[in-house]
């Protein structure tokens, strides 16, 4: 008795052992095809631009005669496309960084309107759509990693800039106390999110549309959710509005004893 009860303890012992294998084996699998996906995209990405740079410095080098604008217009070409690559492998490093825990944050007590106003001037905003805010809301003081706050600022209203194509553009911010923290609003008067895509818009490399109309290659948003994250806060997208909305919840206060800030 003593030994058949024994034997069935070490047979349920050894099937515990298989499944946590066969789930072990799985997770691994299913790791490599992320990997397989995320590198076959970036070579994607990454080949696009170089093969422009590519044919636009052959015709350059092997075309001949060419009127001085059109040897302006290419090696505008190349530059631009250059300075695409630039932009990617930046915002690939960002990431990667980001992911992996490594950024360290530089917190400090500051108030919201200066990094509202630091991010509209750098994403070139103010001169391109009317912006609505609301300043005595924005006159409070919150401990963050200015920089980084401002950097998802610069992206979502930079996105603004980007794709809102209404007549008249519009970005309103909109700002109000949600918890132990704020919520941060962004919301333009463009053509919004299709509900199929508002799930996936902050995994890496996700765009609406023709990939290849877009200007950028689907990071900015997925860098943002991870700032966001680092800072203890979250980032969502708000459906029903008239626009593209996005909702930043940061808190007030960092709590470094959660661990959230203190990496
Ligand atoms: P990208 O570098 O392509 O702009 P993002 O991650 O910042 O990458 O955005 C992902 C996609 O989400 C964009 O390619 C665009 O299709 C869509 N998007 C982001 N913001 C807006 C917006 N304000 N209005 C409409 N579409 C947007």
């Amino acid at each position: 008795m003593e030994y058949s009860a024994r034997l069935e303890a070490q047979s349920e012992e050894l099937s515990r052992t298989a499944a946590q294998l066969r789930e072990a084996n799985e997770k691994l699998t299913a790791l490599s095809i992320q990997k397989d996906a995320f590198l076959s995209q970036i070579s994607h990405e990454l080949r696009t631009p170089m093969t422009s740079i590519r044919s636009f410095s052959e015709i350059l080098r092997d075309g001949g005669d060419m009127t001085p604008e059109q040897r302006s217009r290419f090696s505008g070409v190349i530059h631009d496309e250059a300075q695409r690559l630039t932009r990617l492998l930046d915002d690939l490093l960002d990431l990667g960084v980001l992911e992996n825990g490594q950024v360290s944050l530089r917190l400090e007590t500051v108030p919201l309107s200066g990094i509202i106003d630091r991010s509209l001037s750098a994403s070139g905003a103010v001169t391109r759509m009317a912006v609505a805010r609301d300043p005595a809301r924005e006159q409070v003081f919150i401990e963050t990693d200015p920089d980084r706050l401002s950097q998802v600022f610069i992206n979502l209203i930079g996105n603004a800039v980007k794709y809102c194509q209404a007549p008249d553009p519009r970005l309103d911010i909109r700002v109000r106390h949600a918890g132990a923290g704020l919520d941060i609003d962004f919301v333009d008067n463009g053509a919004g999110i299709p509900r199929e895509s508002q799930e996936v818009i902050f995994e890496k490399f996700a765009r609406v549309g023709d990939p290849d109309a877009a200007g950028g290659a689907g990071l900015g948003l997925a860098i943002c959710r991870e700032i966001v994250h680092r800072l203890g806060g979250t980032i969502s997208y708000l459906p029903g509005q008239d626009g593209a909305a996005f909702r930043v919840h940061v808190p007030l206060r960092q709590n470094l004893s959660a661990g959230l800030a203190a990496q």
